[in-house]
Formats: structure tokens, C-alpha cells, sequence
């Protein structure tokens, strides 16, 4: 019987529990938790572009503001603005 290589479990179920066949040398425990940490980098990821990108709509739209463009430009910025701002917060909620 095989032994996980971080943990030394031998609750190994290649294939069940809702898992694939990769990651054969990891117990059932192990197997979720790599995934989970690996979602949660990559989630981490997302709000660091998602931030980012909110502070490139407030220089944009500053520059616009300066220049006086047509106001209904303005508006469509300011919404997406907010849709991003709600998003990222909706995120990082626990
Ligand atoms: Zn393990």
C-alpha cells in the first residue's frame, strides 16, 4: 500500500472521492488541500489585476474628467468602475 509523500497517510483513493488520476503519491487530504492553496493563489491573482485594473479606470477617467469629455462617457466609466469595486469586495469576503 502506498504512503502519501507529505503526510504519511495511507488514505489514498486515486480516482474516487471526486478526485482524478493525477497526484498519485498524495493522500485523499493532501490531494484537496495542494488544489485548494493553488485556487486560492490564483484567486489572489485576480484581485491583484481586478485592483489593478480599477486603478487604471481612475487615472482614465481623471484624464477624461480634465479634458471635459461628453458626460455620458463619463457615466460608462463610472459604472464599470463600480461593477469592479463590488466585484473585488464581494471576493474577498470569507
Ligand atoms: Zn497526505
Amino acid at each position: 500500500m502506498n504512503k502519501c509523500k507529505e503526510c504519511g497517510s495511507y488514505a489514498i483513493n486515486v480516482g474516487r472521492c471526486g478526485r482524478d488520476d493525477s497526484d498519485p503519491d498524495l493522500c485523499d487530504v493532501c490531494y484537496w488541500r495542494v488544489r485548494y492553496e493553488r485556487s486560492q493563489a490564483i484567486v489572489a491573482k485576480l484581485l491583484q489585476g481586478i485592483d489593478v485594473a480599477v486603478q487604471k479606470l481612475l487615472c482614465v477617467e481623471l484624464e477624461r474628467s480634465i479634458r471635459e469629455v461628453p458626460e455620458i462617457v463619463k457615466a460608462c466609466d463610472r459604472q464599470a468602475l463600480q461593477i469592479l469595486q463590488e466585484a473585488a469586495e464581494e471576493a474577498r469576503r470569507p
